[in-house]
């Protein structure tokens, strides 16, 4: 039997890009690869896309990105701005309080509901006429023929060819294993309990702040102020409950009660909006994802957001990464005419920058998220002299914020991010 074969020769552009998954990453890509003029095909494997998830955090790096992409004021005005981070015990006092303003009094970050990004993004790309998007199709490997790179789709049909491949397909990559780049991946032992409830009285909405309550490592209830969902007007807010993945199973098992008051007892602000929970089957469980690669490339591939570097949330920069991973890819094309040399220098692009934060992520997430005592001690022991020592706690903000790119190199400046947001050629034009 002959496998069945779809070509995408006949579309128009610089470069034929193939972009898999229609996520942050995928979607922001093929909205700047398309508009750079070429010819891009965005497969995503659910039928009929939707507003999917909970909060996220979107940092002054991911706002830029979606100012460049024309999104930005759209997507704020559905979201919550949040001036800082505190994280706290159960008494009260502050393990760290960053706030922006601490770096610029121009940096905020924003409380969203990730389908309100979502859906910004792909209605923006299905604008895009250089886009062509097909949605119900799911790639699972790719293979380098002549040149070119095609994609195979679950129901066996080759698809290309492409001069380049885009894998934008999650932290559970279908396109590791054939991609030519070596990879580790491994689900991590923790995860989180997650609920988006109204915020009824706006209490935490009018905080304005993200909010962490620990107990130990073992234990963290998190509360991210989100807007407004994508159907409906009332602002929400997101509840995340710590948990490690074996456990899962006994919590549910102890029942709505028994968790009420532990977490009552951590925050009780939050009682309007534990009344919202009527069954601990509303909390859906995410187990998180670790994804190393030594380098993001290999022959006319490229992997970028989670499929590149997922790591557990700690630092909230999921998102952000995505998004800037998108901008870098789409400046890499547009410095280098060949493909090899555009995904070689996009790796460098993004090297500094995204080792720092995966860094960065596995040295403070066993501290918030572990089940060592000491470790727990050792973070409520240290972490509050961050509040005399201005220029650690500076560095706590500009990482919070996205900016860091190393311990010793200059961070990502407002004036950067106020560059970067212009289109390329207005940023050219304002030098
Ligand atoms: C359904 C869902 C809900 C989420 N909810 C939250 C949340 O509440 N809070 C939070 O912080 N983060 C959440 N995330 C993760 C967050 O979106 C990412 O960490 C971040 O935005 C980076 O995005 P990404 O594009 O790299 O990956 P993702 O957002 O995971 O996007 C990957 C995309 O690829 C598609 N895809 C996967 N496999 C294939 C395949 N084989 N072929 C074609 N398409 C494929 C997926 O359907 C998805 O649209 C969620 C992710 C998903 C998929």
């Amino acid at each position: 039997m002959t496998a069945a074969l779809a070509r995408y020769d006949d579309q128009v552009g610089s470069h034929r890009i193939a972009v898999v998954g229609a996520g942050t990453a995928g979607a922001a890509a093929a909205i700047l690869l398309a508009r750079a003029g070429h010819a891009v095909a965005l497969f995503e494997r659910v039928a009929v896309p939707g507003p999917v998830g909970a909060g996220i955090t979107l940092q002054p790096t991911g706002q830029a990105v979606l100012a460049r992409l024309g999104l930005l004021d759209a997507i704020a005005a559905r979201a919550t701005r949040v001036d800082g981070l505190v994280c706290r015990r159960p008494d009260g006092r502050a393990v760290v309080d960053l706030r922006y303003a601490d770096v610029d009094p121009g940096l905020f970050g924003y409380g969203l509901h990730r389908g309100v990004l979502f859906e910004a993004l792909l209605a923006a790309a299905r604008a895009e006429p250089r886009i062509a998007l097909h949605c119900g199709v799911a790639i699972v490997s790719t293979e380098l023929e002549a040149g070119a790179r095609w994609l195979v789709d679950d129901g066996g049909a080759r698809r290309g060819p492409f001069d380049a491949v885009v894998a934008a397909d999650g932290s559970v990559s279908e396109l590791h294993a054939s991609g030519g780049v070596p990879v580790r991946a491994r689900p991590y032992p923790w995860g989180a309990l997650w609920f988006v409830a109204v915020d009824r009285g706006n209490t935490l909405t009018a905080d304005r702040r993200v909010v962490q309550v620990v107990d130990g490592p073992r234990r963290m209830f998190g509360l991210l102020p989100t807007g407004r969902a994508p159907r409906g007007d009332d602002l929400v807010v997101s509840v995340f409950w710590s948990i490690r993945a074996v456990r899962v199973a006994a919590f549910r098992a102890r029942g709505l009660a028994a968790w009420r008051a532990e977490a009552l007892a951590l925050d009780p602000r939050t009682a309007p909006i534990l009344d919202q929970i009527t069954d601990l089957a509303e909390l859906a469980f995410t187990q998180y994802r670790d994804v190393r690669m030594p380098r993001w490339h290999g022959e006319r591939i490229v992997f970028i957001g989670d499929a590149a570097h997922a790591t557990s949330p700690q630092l909230g920069q999921g998102a952000n990464l995505a998004l800037w991973d998108a901008m870098c890819l789409a400046d890499a094309f547009a410095d280098r005419g060949d493909v090899a040399a555009a995904l070689a220098a996009y790796t460098a692009a993004r090297r500094r920058h995204l080792n720092y934060y995966q860094l960065a992520t596995r040295a403070l997430t066993p501290l918030f998220q572990g089940d060592s005592r000491v470790l727990g001690w050792l973070r409520d022991a240290i972490f509050p002299a961050s509040r005399w020592l201005a220029p650690v706690r500076r560095r706590m903000v500009r990482t919070m914020a996205g900016l860091d790119r190393g311990i010793v190199r200059r961070a990502i400046g407002l004036d950067e991010l106020r560059r970067l947001a212009l289109p390329p050629a207005a940023a050219a034009a304002s030098g």
